[in-house]
């Protein structure tokens, strides 16, 4: 590769979050980049995510401020209280929590169709192409060749020369496939979650995220819309999680299906608080889904090549501390400084790998470690039953240690975050 950069050409298989995210970064440091993604129309679906501030500033760096705003919350406090009601913890977020910029909770939906419409207005739609399953890929010193075909029928579509291939296609990975073709499924982390979003009336500051109960059995609620809340009304996402005993069905489409309120609504029925009635958020859900939580255990090698992989593909993760979306955006920006820095392409993909993966496989296990929720079974373990409105049973130093470790470990505490240029 050549120092100079505007003769590169990226290719990107997936138009999830990661790969629209690594778009946008390439495309404004001048680097040609074309995106396929495997369906053939790229619709709003899934509920809610939350972005943190780290990732948040880079996406404010590619001018997608006013755009998130128009869509997501600006989370005000993340909240942690006991099966009883009671409150153990609680703490500002983003602006509140002193940072220069916000955390969103948004719709996932919404969020990728905001990165996908910036994509398609700065780079055209001739360089997403849709309906482009990556099949295969073959590579040599002088370039990688990618092959595509329709998912549905398995027809060949065709082939493409770049200089790069950047495997951004999820936790079914083709491209980590690949490379690692004896990983099989995801690693099933033995809990279920039934997720659902419903419009009712706003809870607390209707800015709030909270999450209630212990490692067994847990409600994960927070709202995502900014135009419901415009109109006095909240658009509220929320996860019901209990352990259930199963392996995991071998194929993707039998993860995410329609759930069953009868399956888990009764675990919750007395979970009714003065500040938020649970029972009756199930209730008044139409649409409902079953999702296992699953994570895939952390890969020594990324970068093989001229050839990568990033999010999902790379590292996915299990949700708690809302951080794979983030994760990924921040592997958008690495990949890019490190494309921009280094001379040789995969010198620059291996300086990538150097950078992210170390710190984001530590982000994967301490996750199974259920990351900072963990402190919900210790106040549920230490729990005398005498706490009324706030819980008593953690010291508060111990409490402010767990929050702001994994924030650290995340990359998204205060300091670090203020300091990063945007
Ligand atoms: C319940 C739950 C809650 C979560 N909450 C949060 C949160 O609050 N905050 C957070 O940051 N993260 C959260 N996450 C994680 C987050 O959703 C993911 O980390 C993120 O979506 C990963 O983005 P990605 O682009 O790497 O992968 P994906 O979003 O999975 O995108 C991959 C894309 O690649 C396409 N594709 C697949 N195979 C191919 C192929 N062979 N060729 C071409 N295209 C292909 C897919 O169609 C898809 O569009 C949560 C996840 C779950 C399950």
């Amino acid at each position: 590769m050549g120092n100079n950069k505007k003769d590169l050409q990226v290719l990107i298989a997936g138009g999830g979050i990661g790969g629209l995210t690594t778009a946008l970064y390439l495309h404004k440091a001048g680097i040609p980049v074309k995106v396929f993604e495997s369906v053939t129309e790229l619709k709003p679906l899934g509920v809610g995510i939350n972005i943190q501030p780290h990732a948040v500033k880079r996406l404010f760096s590619l001018d997608l401020q006013d755009a998130l705003d128009a869509t997501g919350i600006r989370t005000a406090r993340l909240s942690f209280y006991s099966k009883r009601g009671s409150l153990i913890w609680t703490e500002p977020r983003g602006l509140d929590a002193g940072y220069d910029v916000p955390q969103y909770s948004i719709h996932r939906g919404e969020l990728q169709m905001l990165l996908y419409r910036a994509v398609i207005e700065r780079i055209g739609t001739e360089n997403v192409l849709t309906g482009h399953h990556l099949s295969g890929f073959e590579q040599d010193d002088n370039g990688v060749t990618v092959h595509f075909e329709d998912r549905k029928t398995g027809e060949t579509i065709g082939s493409y020369q770049g200089d790069i291939l950047i495997g951004a296609d999820g936790i079914m990975s083709k491209t980590r496939q690949i490379f690692y073709p004896d990983e099989g499924v995801p690693v099933y982390s033995g809990l279920i979650l039934w997720r659902g979003i419903v419009e009712t009336d706003a809870y607390l500051d209707g800015r709030t995220m909270v999450m209630v109960g212990n490692a067994t059995r847990k409600a994960v609620i927070y709202p995502v819309s900014q135009q419901s809340m415009n109109q006095g009304k909240s658009l509220v996402n929320w996860i019901m999680e209990l352990p259930i005993h199963m392996d995991l069905p071998p194929k993707k489409e039998d993860w995410n299906r329609p759930g069953n309120k009868a399956d888990f609504a009764n675990q919750f029925q007395q979970w009714k608080f003065d500040w938020l009635d649970i029972p009756n958020l199930i209730d008044i859900t139409d649409s409902i889904y079953e999702f296992p939580m699953i994570d895939r255990d952390p890969i020594p090698q990324w970068s093989f090549g001229r050839v990568t992989l990033l999010g999902d593909a790379a590292h996915a993760m299990r949700p708690n501390g809302s951080n794979g979306a983030s994760q990924a955006i921040w592997d958008a920006e690495t990949i890019t400084d490190m494309l921009l820095e280094k001379d040789e392409t995969v010198q620059a993909l291996k300086a990538y790998e150097d950078l992210r993966l170390e710190p984001v496989s530590n982000l994967v296990l301490e996750n199974r470690k259920t990351g900072p929720e963990k402190v919900m079974q210790e106040a549920d373990d230490n729990c005398t039953g005498d706490c009324t409105h706030q819980c008593t049973c953690l010291a508060r130093d111990y409490l402010e240690t767990v929050a702001s470790r994994y924030k650290k470990l995340a990359g998204f505490d205060t300091d670090s975050v203020n300091q990063q240029s945007s």
